[in-house]
């Protein structure tokens, strides 16, 4: 595997290998830019076919953290870690402790937290061994613990912000809202769009999960393989990856694309199709920054949770300026979100050098 020839190696400053014997931990830390700050992200264990999968994914979630944060206007840059295996089976306390010292051994350059796969818990273990972590357990009105809800507000507030833009309302009712995956962060969004009204249509790999949401939110449980393609006004991808390609756009029949997903686009002229498609996208890491922005001011400490709740409040003020410079110059929401991230990191890195 020639990393440095991969199309998803971006300038990173450093992609580390992490092993341990004992409890069998395999794990890779991407660090993308700590041109605005040491490097934060989540942590996510999953089973990878193979390394060069798991480098593949590494690469492509830290590069967005870089993007997340400084579009967030967070002092932090970007990084990412994953860590190969199935979180249903091979977790255990050592392996997290493990874990935690591979994080400590980059001397703070990489500060970690939860992402898909890992917990609050697990981070504690991590919190055993370095204080590089962030998103633990904390005291009600601090600002912290479990990212996925924080994450939910601000993809629920972008959404209403991009429904107001395509569909010129400011409400919600009777809206037809497809949710793709509802762990973590789809749950708690489908709670907050049952309050306003919102028909749900559902969808998850995990039976329970599924059977669950559209218990208590009367959703309607649609297959996994159609949750793209149903007859809805939004589409809120909350699973994996990738999932916006060549194969999906055509099917699509959503106006708008409002999700908390990472890396939604499979590639960057993915999104022109979906502007030419007439699908108005909400750059991920824009919409779902949510979450950094709690570990963040965690991290950081002395922020309270309404601190951190208001500044949530700012993620549709920065999607509409996306979407209105992207009608402006005909481009696409991708494209013009990435520009403006770059021109920040580039700022970031100028007053470093100054
Ligand atoms: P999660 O693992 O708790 O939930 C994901 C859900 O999607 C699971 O229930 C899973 O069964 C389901 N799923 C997986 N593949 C699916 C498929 N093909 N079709 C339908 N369902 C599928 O993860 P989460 O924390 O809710 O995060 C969801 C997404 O949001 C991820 O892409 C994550 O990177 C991103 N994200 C999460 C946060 C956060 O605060 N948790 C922050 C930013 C971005």
């Amino acid at each position: 595997m020639d990393i440095f020839s991969m199309r998803e190696f971006d300038g990173h400053e450093r992609v580390v290998f992490g092993h341990d014997e004992e409890t069998g931990l395999r794990s890779i830390i991407a660090i993308h830019s700590t041109a605005l700050g040491p490097a934060a992200g989540g942590c996510r264990m999953w089973p990878y076919g193979s390394t060069s999968e798991a480098v593949t994914d590494v690469l492509r979630l830290s590069r967005g953290m870089s993007y997340k944060n400084a579009m967030a206007g967070l002092p932090f840059g970007g990084g990412k870690a994953v860590i190969i295996g199935d979180s249903r089976k091979a977790k255990s306390v050592e392996l997290f402790q493990a874990y935690g010292r591979f994080v400590g051994s980059l001397a703070g350059r990489y500060i970690t937290a939860e992402d898909v796969g890992t917990t609050t818990a697990d981070m504690e273990q991590v919190a055993r061994v370095t204080n590089f972590v962030s998103g633990l357990g904390r005291k009600p009105g601090e600002a912290g613990g479990d990212p996925a809800p924080k994450t939910a507000l601000g993809v629920f507030l972008g959404l209403k912000a991009a429904v107001k833009f395509r569909f010129g309302r400011s409400d919600l009712e009777g809206l037809r809202v497809a949710v793709q995956g509802v762990g973590g962060v789809g749950y708690h969004l489908c709670r907050l769009l049952t309050a306003e009204g919102v028909k749900l249509r559902i969808a998850d790999i995990r039976p329970a999960a599924a059977q669950r949401a559209s218990d208590e939110f009367d959703a309607v449980a649609v297959p996994v393989e159609s949750v793209l393609s149903e007859e809805v006004d939004v589409l809120a991808p909350c699973a994996l990856g990738a999932v916006f390609n060549a194969q999906s756009i055509p099917l699509i029949r959503a106006r708008v694309i409002a999700g908390a997903a990472n890396n939604q686009l499979a590639e960057e002229n993915d999104g022109t199709a979906l502007e030419l498609a007439g699908v108005l996208y909400a750059p991920d890491y824009v919409i779902n920054a949510g979450g950094i922005i709690s570990v963040a001011r965690e991290y950081n400490g002395g922020a309270t949770e309404a601190q951190v709740t208001s500044e949530i409040h700012g993620i549709p003020r920065r999607l509409m300026e996306i979407f209105e410079r992207a009608r402006r110059d005909g481009r696409a929401t991708n494209t013009v979100a990435d520009q403006m991230a770059q021109e920040r990191i580039g700022r970031g890195v100028a007053r470093l050098v100054a």
